[in-house]
């Protein structure tokens, strides 16, 4: 395909303010411009992306009027505030450039699937749009079928319920359901909200086809538009860093001095939270394991406290030379260092990505939304992840050295290595995300043509 057909061909890209969003749409953004398309980067001025990273990017600040994600306030109405501030501003911007335009080029959108108000922008300017997604495949059956099972009256699901396997959703048991534990009324909420985000001309999705080809087979079927599976996203291109906080690169030092697979690396991503008993049998157990590891403790991630006030008494002393805290890691970086031989992660589907890339066994602590179900597939399917049933130091320690010591991580790490190696194949011309993502190029090259 000759360059000069796509030389410059707009995409208006357009991104949520969530951390483990924000980070494949940037991607993404990278991925097409490689491509030879113009990117134009919409994003919120709650949580903005760093503009110095991605100067080949121009961007698109829209006042959203908030001033921080309130993880306890009511989420689908700071959504619907989120795309109704939004939306007037992005559909000026968008008629005042197709009013300068040159008339052979059409404008297309691709949007976070939590920014709707994108498509009502498309819709009422009549120009494309795609979607793109950043959760796992597989989580998306389980959360449609929330309202038969809400009908049911197995919402929220008893505790008697919870080891069960649901009807219909193999492998996933009452337990991995998305919105399980939260009120009826938040997940009719969900629900509810869901209905607004219409069908878009197509999909893209930050997977790959060999890793959910049951999920992503059945959301063919049923959307009936195309789904491009390009994940994953992180390896497609060389991408800056898109992260909100500042990375501490400082630990990759300490990691050269640790020996092959020794550390356990721990972060529960950008959103999750965890009380003070929680902490302090977090820590007892990463320190009782007597592995070294790495924790990112995010600020403000401890309920009540700025960052690590709340270790317990004697905790530091204790880990002095083989433990290290930090606030935000350099996380692909540290995924891919010699000295990691395992991840315990929430699963938010960036880091499961993230860890399968690079052939690391996980331990599974999920908190909510997907992670619940990325956390079953990791365990169950995959079987390169282990569940973190309590979150209690013996049951820690126990699970750190299962992952790192024992013939069962030795076990997992092989299966993990070669979903690494399958996920590299996928990349490689004749692979699946390399395909598709031509397919995806070929189908924007349509899209922007008169
Ligand atoms: N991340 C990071 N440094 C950290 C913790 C997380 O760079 O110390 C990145 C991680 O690489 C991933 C993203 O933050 O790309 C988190 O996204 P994910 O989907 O895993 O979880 P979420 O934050 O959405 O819960």
């Amino acid at each position: 395909m000759g360059d000069e057909r796509k030389r410059g061909k707009p995409l208006v890209l357009v991104a949520s303010p969530f951390q483990g969003h924000m980070t494949p749409m940037l991607q993404l953004g990278s991925v097409l411009h490689s491509k030879g398309f113009s990117i134009t980067m919409v994003h919120t001025k709650l949580n903005s992306p760093d503009p110095s990273n991605h100067p080949e990017f121009e961007f698109l600040p829209l006042f959203d009027n908030f001033l921080a994600i309130d993880a306890s306030a009511n989420f689908t109405t700071f959504l619907e505030a989120l795309n109704d501030n939004c939306k007037m501003q992005l559909q000026d911007h968008l008629a005042q450039k197709i009013r300068e335009g040159r008339d052979d080029e059409m404008i297309t959108i691709i949007h976070d699937n939590i920014m709707y108000f994108a498509e009502e922008v498309a819709n009422n300017l009549n120009l494309p749009s795609i979607v793109l997604r950043s959760s796992s495949a597989s989580y998306v059956p389980a959360f449609l079928a929330l309202p038969k099972l809400h009908a049911k009256g197995q919402l929220p699901v008893k505790d008697s319920m919870l080891q069960e396997l649901v009807p219909e959703l193999h492998p996933l048991r009452y337990k991995d359901l998305p919105f399980n534990r939260t009120s009826t009324e938040v997940a009719t909420e969900m629900l509810a909200l869901s209905e607004r985000i219409r069908t878009p001309s197509a999909i893209i999705w930050n997977t790959m086809e060999y890793l959910e080809y049951s999920a992503l087979t059945q959301l063919r079927q049923r959307y009936q538009v195309p789904i491009f599976a390009v994940g994953p996203l992180s390896k497609m291109v060389r991408c800056p860093s898109t992260s909100f906080l500042k990375e501490d690169t400082n630990c990759i030092s300490w990691l050269d001095k640790q020996a092959p697979r020794s550390v356990i690396y721990v972060s529960l991503g950008s959103l999750a939270t965890m009380d003070k008993t929680e902490l302090a049998e977090t820590a007892w157990g990463l320190a009782n394991s007597n592995q070294p590891f790495l924790w990112v403790v995010r600020p403000g991630s401890v309920c009540g406290s700025v960052w690590i006030e709340f270790f317990p008494e004697g905790f530091t002393e204790e880990i002095r030379g083989r433990g290290l805290v930090l606030k935000w890691a350099p996380q692909k970086q540290v995924l891919a260092h010699s000295a990691v031989g395992g991840f315990w992660s929430h699963c938010g589907w960036n880091s499961t990505l993230e860890s399968i890339s690079e052939g690391i066994p996980m331990i599974c602590r999920p908190v909510m939304g997907d992670q619940c179900v990325n956390s079953r597939y990791l365990s169950s399917v995959w079987r390169i992840g282990l569940e973190l049933e309590h979150l209690e130091r013996k049951v820690i320690e126990s699970a750190i050295r299962r992952l790192l010591v024992d013939d069962e991580g030795k076990e997992m790490r092989q299966r993990a290595i070669h979903m690494k190696e399958k996920a590299k194949h996928s990349l490689c011309n004749g692979g699946s995300s390399f395909k598709f993502l031509n397919d995806l190029v070929e189908f924007l090259l349509i899209q922007t043509r008169l």
